[in-house]
């Protein structure tokens, strides 16, 4: 029997993002990939001899901003080293990487589980490589073929501190990497197409001790969900071998995702020997203050700002900041909603509740959401205002995005079919009353909260077509003799 809880789970991740530069690390090559292979390769990405690298300006900038906004440190000089192996992909034979001095050295992530900060994870470093082509086992029979199209495509790895202590962590902190990069501009953020792929460095130790287990590592795991179980399995499994006094083996292994389970890839008893040198075809390259600070006035505010902001001054609750940070543009679009109209927590409701579940049906992202913020603002401020019942408003919205249409106008249309009339309106009451004698008898008593539910009681059986204001002026004459 496992007994988890006297140990203690430590997780390391190494995330390559692709940084999303029009051309490739150290050639003119296009770095998006182009689907017939072989394509978008040129002479340096061939490894032809005579050729010469040249560094991507822009990829550099991009690793820059990236080390700003993780609070770190920015090396005034970028050099590149040679990592040499052999692999048919590879056809220099080395790549070119940074080890002595990465672009981005220490900094750091507070991350958020479910909302609420829970700590600080150390960021050790994030470098500058380029990837290498691939190999395509399928495409013939007996021999693979190989596609130099993603050879030199610019990556940033990013490396955590062991820092992370259960596998939710490390799943919240690949997505939360992944919310910032693709909020700085600096990656796609496709995990399907691998533009972030995260490594998972895994041990156990127990509970009180300082000392670092034996660790493995998972390789290549491309989605939040796929990193959270492919690390418990890893810990589970760990922990079960330490239990029958057995030892983790130093070891790479690969997530299986139809079995839910991590495997033996390769031993690494020995550290491989890389021959790394510094690469002689390219000069050192100064990284000036002024480029560092220009870089960081370009940049755009922060999630971990924007998220403070929330809380601090919109009063809105952890979670609920978290949730609309999560990306850019949904908290463009909650901002510019705030713009029209004052409540924010309506605001964050809506934009979490109502926009969301139209964004899941029809399987989109809130850039290809129809509804303006604009728009849905003048709708919610006549929420705020009690001018509409929020059921109202949402047939409204409803009806804006099935048919099109102002939103004045169909708000008009809704406002003139409900029921205003007098008369009606007191049956109504005078049924509620009826079915409700506790209540009444308590708003008899001063009270006057319960006033709220008879109304949602009246607007419930209306189904949202009553005018809650003169529903409440009624209720109170009906009840105050
Ligand atoms: P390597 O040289 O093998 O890549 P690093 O020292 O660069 O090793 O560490 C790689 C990653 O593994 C980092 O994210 C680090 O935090 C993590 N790591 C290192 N040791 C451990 C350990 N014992 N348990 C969990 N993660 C670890
Ligand atoms: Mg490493």
């Amino acid at each position: 029997m496992s007994c988890s809880s006297h140990w203690e789970p430590v997780i390391g991740l190494e995330i390559h993002v692709q940084l999303n530069t029009e051309s490739k690390l150290f050639s003119t090559s296009p770095a998006s990939v182009h689907p017939v292979p072989n394509t978008s390769a040129n002479l340096v990405d061939l490894a032809i001899p005579g050729t010469l690298p040249v560094l991507n300006k822009e990829a550099l900038n991009k690793a820059i901003m990236f080390g700003v906004a993780i609070g770190a440190s920015i090396s005034p000089t970028c050099r590149f080293e040679r990592k040499s192996y052999f692999y048919p992909d590879l056809p220099k034979g080395y790549q070119i990487t940074q080890l002595a001095n990465p672009i981005v050295g220490k900094g750091s992530l507070d991350l958020h589980v479910d909302g609420d900060t829970v700590k600080t994870i150390g960021i050790t470093r994030a470098h500058l490589e380029e990837d290498a082509g691939k190999s395509i086992h399928d495409r013939y029979e007996k021999v693979t073929a190989i596609d130099l199209n993603r050879a030199g495509t610019p990556l940033l790895e990013v490396v955590t501190e062991p820092d992370l202590n259960s596998s939710s962590e490390a799943a919240a902190c690949f997505r939360q990497l992944h919310t910032l990069v693709t909020w700085l501009g600096i990656c796609d953020g496709n995990l399907n197409e691998g533009s972030m792929r995260c490594d998972a460095n895994v041990s156990v130790r127990r509970h009180g001790t300082q000392a670092l287990g034996n660790r493995t590592e998972i390789k290549n795991v491309n989605s939040f969900r796929f990193v959270e179980r492919a690390v418990q399995y890893e810990i589970d499994r760990q922990i079960s071998l330490l239990e029958q006094n057995e030892t983790v083996e130093r070891e790479t292994r690969l997530y299986d995702v139809e079995r839910d389970e991590t495997r033996r890839m390769r031993g690494k008893e020995f550290s491989d020997d890389y021959r790394y040198f510094p690469d002689p075809d390219l000069l050192p390259v100064e990284v000036s203050q002024d480029l560092v600070r220009s870089i960081s006035q370009s940049m755009p505010e922060l999630p971990s700002n924007r998220r403070k902001r929330y809380t601090t001054y919109l009063n809105l609750n952890p979670a609920v900041a978290a949730l609309l940070t999560r990306d850019r543009a949904t908290s463009d679009y909650f901002e510019a909603i705030c713009k029209v109209t004052n409540n924010a927590s309506l605001v964050a409701n809506w934009v979490l509740g109502n926009v969301s579940s139209v964004l899941n049906r029809d399987a989109i992202t809130i850039e290809k959401f129809s509804l303006s913020p604009e728009s849905l603002g003048v709708i919610l401020r006549h929420v705020d205002s009690g001018e509409v019942s929020d059921a109202l408003a949402k047939q409204v919205f409803d009806q804006v995005l099935s048919q099109g249409g102002s939103v004045h106008d169909v708000l008009d249309q809704v406002k003139q079919a409900r029921i205003s009339d007098n008369s009606e309106l007191r049956e109504l009451a005078q049924t509620i009353l009826a079915s409700h004698p506790d209540q009444v008898k308590q708003l008899s008593e001063g009270k006057s909260k319960v006033l709220g539910f008879l109304i949602g009681q009246a607007m419930k059986t209306s189904h949202g077509k009553a005018d809650p204001k003169k529903l409440s002026e009624i209720f109170i004459e009906l009840t105050s003799t």
